[in-house]
């Protein structure tokens, strides 16, 4: 079937919607949720302001983290029927860090078209601006609210040779930033706040200089260069965390600098020395 110009009945849409400057939309979005029989959206509200600006009058309900089950098999309902629906979330790409999982894995199981409408994602527009390598890329989403899941989080990607991407919030940018330098260390990094908007920046540096200076409010992408490459060593790890105790460095210190230094979790390290008991 082609998809390209037709609005295929029966269709879920992902569409894209700007990150903040309302410029950035698609001309295929626009037909498309002009098109659409329904708009499934996060908060109505917010979306209106979008559509009303572009002049579409399609019907518009709530499809959020709370009501997604239920919303979810209505939908599916109404794709059964032949409707057309159009789904977006308040900002960027559906789906990524947003609603929408459940229903497209529901529509893609039964055979129901799912039809991606590109646009903004604020992880893709950082990364493409940070000046860190794109090579590959890891997208790790929002950090967890308590510290130690964060913690076990950046421990697990602190060996991964990609890029890291992170989305934050703005009350808990200052605390993240510190907890990213204690854990992957000094690296080059790049801090994209407000992007499209008016008040847009891109902060470079390391973790280091990043964590003394970003404060303050609007929305953070968090772009983290990979850490440099681990020094080749034939010294087993537990006898490197040994060397470092018996130059006066506490065992906890010694285990994170070992696994920093090796590219290896504090957890790899931890039981490499429970091993060794
Ligand atoms: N689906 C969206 C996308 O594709 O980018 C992301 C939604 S997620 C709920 C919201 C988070 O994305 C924010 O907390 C922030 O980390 C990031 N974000 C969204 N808009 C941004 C912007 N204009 N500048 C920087 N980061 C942004």
């Amino acid at each position: 079937m082609n998809y390209a110009n037709k609005l295929v009945p029966g269709a879920l849409y992902i569409v894209s919607t700007p990150i903040g400057n309302l410029e950035d939309i698609t001309y295929r979005a626009v037909r498309i949720l002009k098109e659409a029989d329904l708009i499934a959206c996060e908060d109505t509200r917010h979306t209106r302001k979008l559509l009303d600006h572009y002049g579409i009058q399609t019907r518009a309900i709530s499809y959020h983290e709370h009501n997604e089950s239920a919303r979810a098999a209505d939908l599916l309902e109404r794709l059964r029927d032949g409707q057309s629906i159009a789904l977006v979330s308040d900002a960027g790409t559906p789906l990524i860090s947003d609603p929408g999982y459940r229903v497209v894995a529901q529509a893609a199981a039964e055979g129901v078209p799912v039809i991606p409408i590109p646009g903004p994602s604020a992880a893709i527009a950082a990364l493409s601006a940070s000046g860190l390598p794109t090579d590959s890329f890891r997208f790790c989403g929002f950090l967890p609210a308590k510290s130690s899941q964060r913690r076990r989080l950046l421990e697990s990607v602190a060996a991964d040779s990609a890029t890291l991407i992170f989305y934050e919030a703005p009350h808990r940018i200052v605390e993240s930033l510190a907890e990213m330098r204690e854990v992957l260390g000094p690296r080059p990094a790049v801090v994209a706040r407000e992007l499209t908007k008016l008040h847009e920046e891109i902060l470079r540096g390391t973790l280091d200089d990043l964590a003394s200076s970003v404060t303050g409010r609007g929305e953070f992408t968090i772009v983290v260069g990979k850490g440099e490459p681990a020094p080749e060593s034939d010294e087993p790890i537990v006898e490197a965390v040994k060397r470092l105790e018996r130059a006066g460095v506490p065992r906890m210190e010694a285990m994170k600098t070992i696994a920093r230094e090796r590219g290896v979790s504090k957890r790899d390290v931890y039981r490499a020395m429970e091993d060794d008991r």
